[in-house]
C-alpha cells in the first residue's frame, strides 16, 4: 500500500459516501436518528479537503490525519468510532509504504479501537458485524498466497455479507440497541458504511 493509493482510496470512500447518503439515511432512519449518510460524507469530505494541503511521508501519517479529521468533523457515535479506527491504523504502521501484511496489521489496530471503545462483539449489529469478517478473509487470502488486490475483493465481499446478516440481529449497541427488538429486521448503517470502506479499498488496488 503506498501513499498514493491511500489518498485514492479516502477520495474513492469519500465518493462512495456521497453516492449512498441517502441510503444510509434512510438505513439509519429505521433504527436511529436519521443521520448517519449526512455524517460519513461530512467526515469523508472533510478528510478530502484536509488531505489537499497534506503532504504526509508515510501511509500511516495519511491516516492519522484522516482519523483526527473524522473526529473533528463527525458528531455522533461513528465519528469517534471511525476516527479512532483510521488513527490506530495509521499509528500501527512502521513503515512508510507497508506490504499487505503490514497493512493488515493496521487494518487490524483500527478494528481493536473501535472494540475498545465502543465494547461491541461480533453479533451486536455495528460496525464491527462488517469489519470483523472483512479482516479475516482479508487473513484467509493472504494466508493462500493472495496479493493485495485479491485480499481486498476477498474482505469487500466479506464486508457486504456481513453487513447483510446484521439485519435479523437485535442490536445490543447504540442507538439502535434503545430499540430492543424493534431494531429486527434491519440493516445496520454503521455495518453498511464499513462494508462501503472496504468495497472502496478493493477498487482502488484492484
Ligand atoms: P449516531 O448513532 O450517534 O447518530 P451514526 O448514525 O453516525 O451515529 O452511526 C450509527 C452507527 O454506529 C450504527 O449503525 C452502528 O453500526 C455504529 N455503532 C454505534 N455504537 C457502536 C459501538 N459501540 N461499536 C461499534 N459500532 C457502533
Ligand atoms: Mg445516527
Ligand atoms: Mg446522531
Amino acid at each position: 500500500m503506498d501513499i498514493a493509493l491511500t489518498r485514492q482510496w479516502v477520495q474513492a470512500v469519500a465518493e462512495a459516501m456521497d453516492e449512498h447518503k441517502d441510503r444510509l439515511t434512510q438505513l439509519d432512519a429505521a433504527i436511529g436518528d436519521a443521520d448517519h449518510g449526512a455524517n460519513m460524507n461530512r467526515g469523508f469530505s472533510a478528510a478530502v479537503t484536509a488531505l489537499d494541503t497534506f503532504e504526509p511521508e508515510s501511509v500511516g501519517q495519511l491516516l492519522t490525519k484522516v482519523g483526527n479529521t473524522l473526529i473533528s468533523s463527525i458528531g455522533g457515535a461513528s465519528g469517534p468510532l471511525y476516527g479512532s479506527a483510521f488513527r490506530a491504523a495509521g499509528k500501527a504502521l512502521t513503515t512508510p509504504e507497508p506490504d499487505a501484511a503490514e497493512f493488515l496489521a493496521a487494518l487490524r489496530a483500527g478494528l481493536a479501537a473501535i472494540q475498545a471503545m465502543g465494547a461491541a462483539v461480533l453479533g451486536d449489529k455495528t460496525i464491527v458485524d462488517a469489519y470483523a469478517p472483512a479482516l479475516d478473509a482479508f487473513a484467509e487470502e493472504l494466508g493462500a498466497g493472495g496479493d493485495l488486490a485479491h485480499a481486498a475483493a476477498r474482505a469487500a465481499k466479506a464486508a457486504d455479507d456481513g453487513a447483510h446478516a446484521t439485519i435479523p440481529l437485535q442490536a445490543r449497541k447504540g442507538r439502535a440497541s434503545y430499540l430492543g427488538p424493534r431494531s429486527i429486521g434491519h440493516q445496520d448503517p454503521g455495518a453498511t458504511s464499513t462494508a462501503l470502506i472496504f468495497e472502496a479499498l478493493a477498487k482502488v488496488v484492484n
